[in-house]
């Protein structure tokens, strides 16, 4: 069967039928299905119009939560069914023409307005009902006292009548009277409810001021009282209601009975504590988050005198390897394990662990003691991430960093102990990870804020901070420089110049690394041009720049690149750009696409730290790459002599396979002349290390190639 294609109206209309069908049976209306539908549609339209509004307007999302309480999808289950369904099928079938990545994540934004939207819609509409309540409270008082003075059929009819409970009982509590609607809430045959009184009612939950008002009611004392009461239903059930009780007086105005209105509440309850929860858990793993823990973090620092408290600042050591290799659902998996493991580290009174966001987590411990239980605590944790973590078939071993802070209560701020905890988790990480670190005040001092150099980042680029130092590429068969790696640096006013390891991954974090990247490249491939008007002699020397995982899904890259050869006058063949290995390992064929795109133009593609993920060798053939660049770690398993063979083998074996494929071999980090002959008898074309020369200034690599060329 061939489906006609759909116009957007069309999936509109899908959209909204999927919607009204998943809500439909957890509203109360009276109207039909595809008439409920006819509801939802606009409300449908309005998503799809807000997911391509620019800017994205969040008061729409806000404005739908609120028209799902008008069309009396109050449920709890009806919002938790309607995100789903937007979630699911709110880009898929409105979502055409705009980029996939953004759309979602801009869904993502609209959920999130609607989910408020709807709480503060439900909100106003219970106090507008309690005010109706009140309002009927007060009238039913003058319609039931008519009534007993009337006729029992009457009174009945205004009873039955109601949507909300009531219940009529006299002084001593026996209940006389009650209606329909009250007994659908608490479950009850009439005959049971007319046998109980209401001092029955007690639950563990009643306001300390519930029975004394009730006392004050019934001796005449007040007439009548408003209050949030909790009822055990006869299966063990709770019921949580509205309550307004009213005293009704006699034709003489003595005291005579006593009314209570009730309306159920009970849903709305688990609604809020379940937005509750929501605000102050993470979604991925059920941990409390930043907010939750913030507000926990500071009632500790505001205990009284001799309370402590004591902070570990957990960051996983190579996690983001993990998500580039294998994805983002493997990474998600790898941190709800890590979750759980945490929170069975935490688990006395007093102790909590939060996720903060990313693979940033903390555990916190309160009470006289902490400075022994720090410690203890933070020793557990890197116990628990000992054992490797399963996941498709792999076991990845975890690790982490953490930033210790212990001390009194009443002496920092939130904020300031957390800065001093990611500051010293910073500290144990450039300690090669896999370590916790005590806060220590004058290593804060010094550090240099992971903070402080991302927002420093963006005016960096301005002010010209970046340099750019080239490293030679030799050839190994005739030592001859056929070109140089451009390696980025950072000359920072406080802390000089920093490596390229302090701020690419920040760099990448905040999305910096786009222009920063671009800069590079456009630097490169003009020094490149330089090199040759100068010196054409020794053949062409070529650039190897490198990109970044965020550089690769950049649209721009192709044309960006393209615009930058042509303006400097450099044709693409001398231009190589680097991908490391982890940023290719299970890419789609869309990833590749720009990629591919520039290869067919004669750029090459180098696939840097090879060996160092855990790509397959036989996956090589379906990239666009031509050369591989064997990670250093290789060469410096060959610096013992003699080297150990099973590593020769391996070399020997890679380097094999790649010419078999076409692609170049080039080496990294040689120090020695001994590992260049080495890698040199194992088949590798160009090696790149101190052993040439380290990274420096462009003029640098004009001087050995000159020196190659003559001598
Ligand atoms: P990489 O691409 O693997 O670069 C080679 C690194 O090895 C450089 O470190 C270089 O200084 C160092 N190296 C070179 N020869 C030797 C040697 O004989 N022994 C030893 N021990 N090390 C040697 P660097 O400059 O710190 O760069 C680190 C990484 O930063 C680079 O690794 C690259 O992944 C990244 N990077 C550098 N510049 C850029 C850039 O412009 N853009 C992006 N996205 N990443 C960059
Ligand atoms: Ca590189
Ligand atoms: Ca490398």
């Amino acid at each position: 069967m061939i489906a006609e294609p759909d116009g957007p109206e069309d999936r509109l209309r899908r959209f909204a039928t999927i919607w009204s069908r998943a809500v439909f049976p957890v509203t109360s209306t009276s109207l039909t299905r595809p008439e409920f539908e006819e509801r939802l549609l606009p409300l449908a339209r309005r998503l799809s119009q807000a997911l391509h509004a620019r800017p994205l307007d969040a008061d729409e999302g806000r404005a739908v939560g609120a028209g799902l309480v008008t069309a009396h999808c109050t449920d709890p289950e009806a919002l938790s069914r309607t995100l789903d369904c937007v979630d699911a099928y709110l880009v898929l079938y409105c979502g055409a023409g705009g980029d996939q990545e953004e759309l979602r994540a801009r869904c993502s934004r609209l959920q999130h307005a609607m989910a408020a939207g709807f709480a503060q819609a439900l909100r106003e509409r219970t106090l507008a009902e309690q005010e109706a309540i009140s309002a009927a409270a007060l009238q039913a008082q003058g319609v039931v006292a008519q009534a007993l003075h009337a006729t029992e059929a009457r009174f009945r009819a205004v009873f039955e009548g109601a949507a909300i409970g009531i219940g009529m009982a006299d002084l001593e509590g026996n209940i006389l009277q009650v209606n329909g609607a009250l007994l659908r809430m608490f479950g009850h045959s009439e005959q049971n409810l007319r046998a109980r009184n209401v001092k029955e009612w007690t639950h563990p939950e009643d306001a300390p001021q519930t029975w004394t008002l009730y006392e004050e009611l019934v001796r005449g004392e007040r007439e009548h009282y408003h209050l949030e009461k909790a009822f055990y239903r006869p299966d063990g059930t709770v019921l949580w209601t509205n309550l307004t009780v009213s005293l009704l007086r006699d034709a003489d105005g003595n005291p005579q009975y006593q009314l209570a209105l009730m309306e159920d509440t009970t849903e709305r309850r688990l609604l809020n504590l379940r937005l509750r929860y929501e605000a102050t858990h993470d979604a991925l793993t059920g941990l409390p988050n930043r907010t939750f823990f913030f507000e926990r973090l500071e009632k500790a620092l505001g205990a009284g005198q001799s309370q402590r408290f004591g902070l570990c600042y957990l960051d996983l050591d190579g996690f983001k390897t993990v998500n580039d290799s294998l994805g983002h659902a493997a990474g998600d998996r790898l941190l709800v394990e890590v979750a759980d493991r945490l929170q069975s580290c935490a688990t006395a009174p007093g102790e909590m662990v939060a996720r903060l966001g990313g693979d940033e987590f903390v555990a916190l411990t309160t009470g006289p003691d902490t400075e022994r239980e720090v410690d203890e605590l933070a020793a557990r944790i890197m116990n628990a991430l000992l054992a490797p973590i399963s996941i498709d078939g792999r076991e990845l071993t975890v690790r982490g960093s953490i930033g210790i802070v212990e001390g009194p209560a009443g002496t920092r701020s939130p904020a300031e102990v957390l800065r001093s905890a990611d500051i010293t988790m910073y500290r144990a990480k450039s300690a090669g990870g896999n370590r916790f670190e005590l806060a220590d005040e004058e290593a804060d001092a010094r550090a240099i804020t992971r903070h402080g150099l991302t927002t420093a980042l963006p005016a960096a680029l301005e002010r010209g901070e970046f340099f750019i130092e080239y490293q030679p590429l030799v050839h190994l068969g005739d030592g001859s420089v056929r070109g140089a790696e451009a390696l980025v640096r950072w000359l920072h006013p406080q802390h000089g110049v920093l490596g390229p390891d302090r701020f690419i991954p920040l760099a990448e974090h905040t999305g910096l690394i786009v222009p920063l990247g671009r800069w590079v490249l456009e630097q490169s491939v003009r020094q490149a041009r330089a090199w040759r008007e100068r010196y054409d002699d020794a053949g062409p020397l070529r650039i190897n720049v490198n990109l970044s995982p965020c550089q690769l899904t950049h649209p721009g890259l192709v044309q960006d690149t393209v615009d930058i050869l042509e303006r400097a006058g450099v044709e693409p063949e001398a231009l190589c750009l680097e991908v490391t290995e982890s940023a290719l390992i299970g890419a789609d064929d869309d990833l590749l696409k720009p990629l591919r795109r520039l290869a067919e133009m004669g750029v090459d593609i180098a696939l840097d730290d090879f060996g160092t993920g855990y790509s397959n060798l036989a996956n090589l053939r379906r990239l666009p790459v031509s050369i591989l660049k064997l990670d250093r770690s290789f060469t410096q398993s060959m610096q013992q002599f003699p080297a150990d063979p099973v590593d020769l083998k391996i070399v020997e074996g890679i380097v094999s396979l790649a010419h078999s494929l076409d692609l170049a071999v080039t080496v990294e980090g040689v120090e020695t002349g001994a590992q260049a002959e080495q890698l040199r008898i194992l088949g590798c074309d160009t090696a790149q290390g101190w052993y040439y020369a380290r990274p420096g200034p462009p003029d640098r690599l004009h001087e050995l190639a000159l020196i190659d060329a003559t001598g």
